[in-house]
């Protein structure tokens, strides 16, 4: 008889986790507590507008790709469904004049040398350095001791790029953002430098954005987040998975120290194995026993949330004159939600007739930072929508400053704070990714178990600092090949 695997959670994580147990040869269910899969990977529809929250670009899009193979594999991706790679990827508006990063990293640094001369030995470097790691594709590797149909080899280029990604960590690890753009003499360029690391203080995170969309890949799938999931969601179905929504799991039933099966609605739901993909950070609300672990403490104790409050506006105007990923600076900075931002960075898919009609614009925002307190508070005190409606009006004001198309064209407003994320996929604090620091040793993410406790996996966002999608995918693959190892079954390996 197949062994039943049940799957707590139905975003990318839960539901390639689903599609790589199925392809094992176990049954698998998958257990969503929204009526939509997908979790964080999601748009919604406003009036007109469809909204774009949970992709910007794709790593793992471009086909060169080890990761793309994964992809295609869980269904994610198909022949047939167009990327796309939008150039230049980021242009900020530096009193009127256009400073650029482009994709393509020759772009940049001649488009840099033409406006500042005088910086040609930094712009040099730096295009170098993104040169130098650009061959960094994120390694896809089988865990140990698992018995695969076929073995996961990494390029040789990757090691390469390996070594000149150790040295420019080495370099630049204390180096912060602020300092790194001083060493530019151009104002605008020091700008963009600055808006790029979206507050954060090192300077290492653009290098290594900017080698990924160098080398072809950081690309948007056609339709963006909802049909990405959906494609995994019918691949699973397609393949036997049972997709039970509108479902929370509440417990994980454990005993002898084995997972039997998990508690929801108040029922008991068999199982053999259960994999956990709800937001590893409040996975210990899921057990009565203790998930003791060094990997486990380690997590709770050093994990910084990445997140953010999304602006979504529907603007009755056409906008496609502008840039997809533009960025300008308000006449002085915002105080929004307790915070400043000196900077505004919009996505504008104006462009694309997925999320407008002709002569419409759906543009997002993403506001940076951990202002979850606030926003609880606010709540507390019966102040959120009021406050909503503040910092939506402070936004619109400043941005039609600068796009004056804008200015009594806003017809849909939508504000999702951390409350909203928290909510919606129960993540901690609402975050959805997770912020590394300075030297962390990321590695190939924390192991998928807990020794002294059988039956049990995890994977999701939260395993792998950053996280992000690629994350959700590979961890859900881990933690299927952990499964596979302990049930002494054969991985089933991407073709
Ligand atoms: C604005 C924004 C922009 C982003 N841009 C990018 C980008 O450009 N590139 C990129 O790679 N990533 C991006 N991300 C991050 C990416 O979307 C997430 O990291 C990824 O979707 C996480 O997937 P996951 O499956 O690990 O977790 P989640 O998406 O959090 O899924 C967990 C699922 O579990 C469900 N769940 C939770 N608890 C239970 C329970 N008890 N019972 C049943 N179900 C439960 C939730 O409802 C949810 O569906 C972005 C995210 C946001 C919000």
């Amino acid at each position: 008889m197949k062994k039943k695997i049940v799957i707590i959670g139905g975003g990318i994580a839960g539901l390639s986790a689903g599609v790589y147990a199925l392809r094992c040869g176990f049954e698998a269910a998958v257990l969503e507590s929204h009526s939509i899969a997908g979790g964080n990977c999601t748009s919604w529809k406003r009036g007109d507008y469809l909204f774009e929250g949970g992709m910007h670009w794709l790593t793992g899009s471009g086909e060169r790709e080890i990761l793309n193979k994964c992809w295609h594999t869980v269904g994610a991706l198909e022949d047939g469904v167009k990327v796309t790679f939008p150039e230049p990827f980021i242009e900020y508006d530096y009193n009127g004049t256009p400073v650029k990063f482009y994709r393509d990293v020759d772009k940049t640094e001649k488009h840099w040398l033409e406006l500042s001369p005088e910086d040609e030995k930094e712009i040099k470097a730096f295009c170098g350095n993104i040169r130098k790691i650009k061959n960094l594709a994120i390694p896809v590797m089988d865990i140990k001791g698992v018995k695969v149909t076929k073995k996961m080899r990494p390029p040789m280029s990757l090691i390469f790029s390996g070594m000149s990604a150790m040295k420019l960590m080495r370099k630049f690890a204390e180096i912060d953002s602020e300092a790194y753009a001083k060493r530019f003499k151009h104002e605008g360029i020091r700008e963009l430098l600055r808006a790029s690391t979206g507050g954060k203080s090192g300077v290492l995170p653009i290098f290594f954005t900017m080698g990924i969309l160098a080398r072809g890949d950081g690309g948007f799938p056609e339709g963006g987040s909802l049909p990405f999931a959906g494609r995994i969601a019918a691949k699973f179905q397609a393949l036997g998975g049972e997709l039970i929504m509108n479902t929370r799991a509440e417990k994980v039933v454990i005993e002898n120290g084995r997972a039997t099966g998990v508690m929801a609605n108040g029922k008991l739901i068999p199982a053999d194995a259960v994999i956990v993909t709800a937001d590893t950070m409040l996975a210990h609300n899921l057990f009565d026993v203790e998930l003791k672990a060094p990997w486990y403490d380690e997590m709770r104790k050093h994990t910084e949330p990445t997140m953010c409050v999304f602006v979504s506006l529907g603007i009755n105007a056409d906008l496609s004159a502008y840039p997809h990923g533009l960025v300008v600076k308000p006449d002085k900075p915002l105080e929004l939600s307790g915070r400043k931002y000196e900077y505004l960075s919009l996505n504008n898919y104006a462009a694309d007739r997925d999320y407008s009609p002709e002569g419409k614009s759906a543009v997002t925002l993403v506001l940076d930072g951990d202002t979850w307190d606030y926003w609880k508070k606010a709540k507390e005190e019966g102040r959120y929508k009021e406050e909503k409606a503040k910092l939506a009006e402070t936004v619109i004001t400043a941005l039609a400053e600068r796009i004056p198309e804008i200015e009594g064209n806003v017809e849909v407003c939508d504000v999702a704070t951390p409350l909203t994320y928290e909510r919606y996929c129960g993540n901690w604090k609402g975050s959805w990714m997770s912020e590394v620091a300075f030297n962390m040793n990321v590695g190939n993410g924390y192991p998928a178990a807990i020794d002294g406790l059988s039956g049990v996996y995890f994977a999701g966002q939260r395993m792998m600092p950053p996280g992000g999608l690629p994350v959700a995918l590979m961890t859900g693959r881990s933690a299927v090949q952990y499964l596979c190892k302990d049930t002494g079954t054969v991985f089933v390996s991407e073709e």
